[in-house]
């Protein structure tokens, strides 16, 4: 039996260490290879995400360079390239969004209401209906994006939104397709009271025009407008990873409803200084997309086939998760966010519960309670139970921030 000899160091060569992360490196990979389709396949579709990156470059950058906020932040940062793919994906991702929002505004049957005011929409002058469309759609997305921070279930969508640590000329741009298919219905009701569609042509509009800036490293805080319009400082406090300012300033166009809501936050002596959440989020287009996903079934992929082989049990179903979702928004309503309300009980010691568009869903979570973070987000639970990913950045569900 011959020894066992050492092996030489000539016909083994010292080897680099090996990776001990292949998979994700590979996963990584992949997802960077599906985004790129995702902005392939919107450019094929439409070229004007070419000519939006000049644009904004042009617009913002020099008000960026000329009146920082931050002076330290450099033009090319971190997840720039992601969000840079937004911009050129907007109208896949638009596309993808209407898959969801045009059956939820058709299912939730906010129509019916919407014909039964028509009579008396249609009666107005053309300027009252103008005032009023607008004042309506602006108080509507001010309750949208307010439950789409205190409802868990759409929290997970807007926190990909939130996830940007950096505010620029495109960080804007970061929107999960699904984020904002809570106001299909509000939308489907005024459309169908017989608002004209310009005014919300005219919102939009004013909306993109000022929200180009709201996101921009300017360092203008513009006091005198404050109360009046929403400016870069109060849009920067909504971004804040701030215990003070977290579910504040929801307004996307008058501070009104913020003051008359009691979720105005505009300290004087003290500037929003760090964004972003606590919450890990996968890198990438691909990894924000699937997010809101996490710890949700494994085969939550196959929903859409399924819809389309059994057309009528997905109505029901759709029906049932927005019941559930009105009784979520019956539940967090018109009550003043915990995170501002000292005087409250701390939400993470209130009465906990399933969250239950996601108990439907959730395979392997039946008695999960609900843990809190910015929203009043389950996904620290589901991502602790969600195999390790080494690709994940971010810290543990045990860092999450504190509220209230
Ligand atoms: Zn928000």
């Amino acid at each position: 039996m011959a020894l066992a000899t050492a092996p030489s160091p000539a016909r083994h060569p010292i080897r680099p260490p090996v990776d001990p992360r292949p998979a994700a490196r590979r996963r990584r990979r992949r997802t960077a290879g599906v985004a790129a389709l995702i902005v392939a396949a919107s450019l094929a579709y439409d070229r004007a995400g070419l000519f939006l990156v000049p644009l904004l470059f042009v617009l913002i950058v020099p008000f960026e360079k000329r009146f920082p906020r931050h002076p330290e932040q450099k033009l090319r940062r971190p997840q720039l390239g992601t969000d840079l793919g937004y911009v050129l994906a907007q109208p896949a991702t638009t596309f993808i969004g209407a898959l969801v929002l045009v059956p939820v505004g058709l299912v939730s049957l906010a129509w019916l209401p919407g014909l039964a005011v028509r009579p008396l929409v249609v009666m107005m002058p053309l300027w009252l209906q103008v005032v009023l469309g607008f004042l309506a759609f602006d108080l509507i997305i001010y309750w949208a994006h307010r439950w789409s921070h205190e409802i868990p279930f759409l929290w997970r969508f807007h926190a990909v939104h939130h996830s940007t640590e950096t505010l620029d000329w495109v960080s804007g741009f970061r929107n999960h397709p699904f984020d904002g298919a809570i106001i299909a219905p509000p939308v489907v009701f005024l459309l169908a009271a017989g608002f004209p569609l310009e005014f919300t042509g005219i919102v939009a509009f004013l909306q993109i025009a000022t929200g180009l800036f709201l996101h921009a490293n300017v360092r203008w805080r513009l006091r005198p407008l404050h109360r009046i319009v929403i400016t870069p400082e109060f849009h920067h406090w909504h971004h804040a990873n701030d215990p003070e300012a977290i579910n504040s300033n929801y307004s996307v166009f008058l501070p009104a409803w913020d003051l008359f809501f009691r979720t105005y936050f505009m300290p004087a002596d003290r500037r929003p200084e760090v964004y972003g959440i606590d919450e890990p989020m996968a890198p990438g287009m691909v990894g924000h997309f699937l997010h809101p996903f996490r710890g949700i079934r494994s085969d939550w992929w196959r929903l859409p086939f399924r819809a389309i082989r059994h057309p009528w049990r997905a109505i029901r179903a759709l029906g049932r998760g927005l019941r559930h979702l009105a009784e979520e928004i019956r539940r967090v309503g018109w009550r003043r966010p915990a995170a501002m309300d000292r005087s409250a009980e701390p939400v993470d010691r209130q009465p906990t519960r399933v969250d239950p568009l996601v108990e439907g869903l959730a395979e392997g979570h039946r008695g999960a309670t609900t843990s809190r973070t910015r929203g009043g987000l389950d996904a620290g639970a589901a991502l602790a139970d969600a195999p390790h990913e080494p690709g994940v950045v971010g810290v543990g569900p045990e860092h999450h921030r504190p509220v209230g």
